[in-house]
């Protein structure tokens, strides 16, 4: 029989990465909260269960895949929480962009339930999700990233493993701060060239083939250019980092200035309405300024 493996949260990047872990064979039971969005993945031969603590049952991979440490933390310990429902010695992942304070708390948590514990958030987007080529960033312990090797694999490239458990949520964290901040000033760079009488087109090709190069440069200068704001990564996700990136290097006695002024931006698109958006909506409240 395959291995029994339950995927929590069928978002963006939840319902691509569950749609791989089907497509290499593994007997996977999904749980969302807004119970639609399995409905795909049910007809694709996904059990669906109404609760996180069904969805646990009998597996012995569980991966969380959540907006935020409160949507974490509300499937794991709310009520029919998965936690409760986990057998012994199955490994728990979360691979939700989260705050290294929870991951600790989550991470005593598995323990007490004498389940084996692994952070490992992912960089890649909603194509990569879907193509099965994510980068899992992991933290914990080498024998239980071993096990859960052959599952992480289905949806990944690359697996990277950090260190003890929290260094995967720690290096997201360094990587999205580094994300925002480019997104934020991009935002304002492309304001100005619009603002400035320079052929946009023109400005951004010579952006995208100098030093300021980069992936997420070339990607989010086109969406704003053709305002195509299709969700790959929410706008209020960034936000959500940006605090917690701040709030980490904090313990590290690291003063993010670029990071509040960048989540001062996302806020500020947050209130006009875009929250719901790709992040590269961002520009648009300083369009409108
Ligand atoms: P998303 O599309 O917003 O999905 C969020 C998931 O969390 C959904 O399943 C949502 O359920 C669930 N959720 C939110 N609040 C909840 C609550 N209070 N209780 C229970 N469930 C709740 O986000 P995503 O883009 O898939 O991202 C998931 C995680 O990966 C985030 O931590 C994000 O920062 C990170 N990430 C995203 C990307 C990206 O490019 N999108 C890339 C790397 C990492 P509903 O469907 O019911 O709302």
């Amino acid at each position: 029989m395959s291995e029994q493996v339950a995927l929590l949260g069928l978002g963006t990047m939840g319902s691509g990465m569950a749609a791989n872990l089907l497509k290499a064979g593994f007997a996977l039971t999904v749980y969302n909260r807004t119970a639609a969005k399995a409905e795909a993945l049910a007809a694709a031969g996904a059990q669906v269960a109404q609760t996180p603590f069904e969805a646990v049952k009998g597996a012995s991979v569980v991966i969380g895949m959540l907006a935020d440490d409160a949507a974490s933390r509300e499937v794991w310990t709310g009520r029919n929480g998965a936690l409760e429902g986990v057998k012994q010695y199955a490994i728990l992942i979360e691979s939700s962009t989260a705050s290294p304070a929870w991951i600790a708390e989550l991470a005593t948590l598995a323990a007490q339930r004498g389940a084996q514990f692994l952070d490992a958030p992912v960089t890649g987007s909603r194509a990569q999700a879907a193509a099965g080529q994510l980068t899992f960033l992991v933290g914990g312990s080498e024998q239980a990233l071993a096990a859960a090797t052959p599952v992480l694999k289905a949806m990944s490239k690359e697996i990277v493993h950090l260190g003890p458990q929290g260094s995967g949520a720690k290096m997201k964290l360094i990587n999205n701060f580094l994300c925002g901040v480019q997104v934020a000033s991009l935002a304002e760079g492309l304001t100005w060239i619009e603002r400035s009488g320079l052929d946009p087109r023109k400005a951004l090709a010579i952006l995208n083939a100098g030093a300021p190069a980069s992936p997420l440069l070339g990607a989010i200068s086109d969406r704003m250019m053709t305002r195509n704001y299709a969700v790959n990564f929410l706008l209020k996700l960034m936000a959500k980092d940006m605090l917690y990136a701040q709030k980490e290097a904090e313990t590290c006695n690291v003063d993010l200035k670029t990071a509040n002024v960048a989540r001062g931006i996302f806020e500020e698109a947050i209130a006009q309405g875009f929250g719901e958006q790709d992040m590269a909506s961002v520009i648009e409240s300083l369009r409108a300024s």
